[in-house]
């Protein structure tokens, strides 16, 4: 597939390597009609007619290089699973709400979400490089994107200069490196810039979606507002490659700390082996694995949520059997935006008996 000066992938066919590792080149080619999917399938787009109801439900975006992560002839791939649309997203029947956190009603101005009293959580965008089909958010995709204008983000950043108590606001989304570069400054800097704001934290899965975004500009931009954390989002050992291994060095270079939150994935990481290989992979880029998310409860995404004794079960045996630094912190976000709960913390008594079934959710 690759020579010295460029990279064959279809739908594009011949790529330059400048172009490939140009992040504005990746954006405005992603995949982002059936038409281009089907070529990228070498498939009739006849077979894919039944996607069309989803991709009018739920975006669909997929970077080049993220695409060229996948064995586009495998439909259990587990990149490919995470990306491409499925018919179960809108077969309501499987279970799941649109706001499963019931993030809208701790929303005490659009976009601003304050559940902890020391911590808040901005959605600075609704635009993601790749829109993963397993996302919480999802039901935001469709939002009108004037709904995080600059007048918008002043609400959020007025609400959190009165709000004396916010020591940290998590600056998400969509992701927030799809941002406008000299927006997202400016967000940073007011942010940062009011006296009772210790810290930010950025949410982007961009170095495993679109590692060529992590560029100098923006280490420059997240140096100069330090201290700033990133969290990024590998679920996948395969997704640990030599561009976004180069991605997370570079924030680590500025001197922004990278640490990883995944999802229990069902079918793509709810096994043993896969899941070591990939905390093993993260300890080897110098990535902290942070918290390990049961799938939420949403709209959607019911397909992915995997069960809990077996993730308990992976858990377990990853925490007798590899250094502590490589385990994360195993949660659930209670549905209700009752906060997060270690399922690690329950007792085998518990799980038997189902306990966890009756304060959550009986589907979890
Ligand atoms: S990048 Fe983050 S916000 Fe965007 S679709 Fe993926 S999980 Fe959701």
């Amino acid at each position: 597939m690759k020579s010295d000066a460029y990279i064959f992938l279809k739908p594009w066919g011949k790529i330059s390597r400048r172009n490939w590792q140009d992040w504005r080149w990746q954006f405005k080619n992603s995949i982002q009609s059936l038409p281009q999917l089907a070529e990228a399938l070498d498939k009739p787009i006849h077979s894919l007619g039944k996607y069309q109801a989803v991709i009018a439900r739920y975006h669909f975006r997929i970077s080049p290089y993220y695409l060229s992560l996948i064995d586009v002839r495998d439909e259990l791939d587990p990149i490919r699973r995470q990306c491409f649309p499925n018919v179960k997203e809108i077969l309501y029947s499987l279970g799941g709400v649109i706001d499963p956190l019931k993030e809208k009603e701790r929303m005490p101005v659009w976009g601003l979400i304050h559940r902890y009293s020391d911590r808040c959580l901005a959605m600075a965008t609704n635009v993601c490089a790749t829109y993963c089909r397993h996302c919480n958010r999802k039901n935001m995709w469709r939002v009108d994107p004037s709904m995080f204008s600059e007048s918008r983000l002043k609400a959020v950043i007025e609400y959190v200069s009165r709000a004396q108590n916010i020591r940290e606001v998590i600056v998400s989304g969509g992701d927030p490196l799809t941002m406008n570069e000299q927006l997202l400054d400016w967000f940073l800097g007011s942010l940062r810039s009011i006296p009772h704001v210790e810290v930010l934290r950025i949410g982007s899965r961009m170095p495993v979606v679109l590692p060529m975004r992590i560029s100098r500009r923006i280490c420059d931009i997240l140096r100069k507002h330090r201290p700033v954390w990133f969290n990024t989002q590998f679920n996948h050992p395969r997704e640990i490659t030599e561009a976004s291994t180069k991605a997370c060095e570079m924030l680590l270079d500025a001197g922004i700390p990278v640490s990883n939150q995944s999802v229990f994935l069902k079918g793509i990481n709810d096994n043993y082996e896969t899941m070591r290989a990939l905390l093993h992979g993260l300890q080897c880029i110098s990535v902290r694995p942070y918290y390990l998310f049961q799938c939420d409860p949403v709209a959607g995404a019911d397909h992915f949520r995997a069960d809990v004794p077996s993730c308990l079960r992976i858990m377990r045996k990853l925490q007798d059997s590899t250094s502590g630094l490589c385990v994360p912190q195993y949660v659930l976000d209670t549905p209700g935006g009752k906060g997060k709960v270690s399922l690690l913390g329950l007792t085998d008594k518990e799980i038997i008996e189902g306990i966890y079934e009756h304060f959550f959710d009986k589907t979890m």
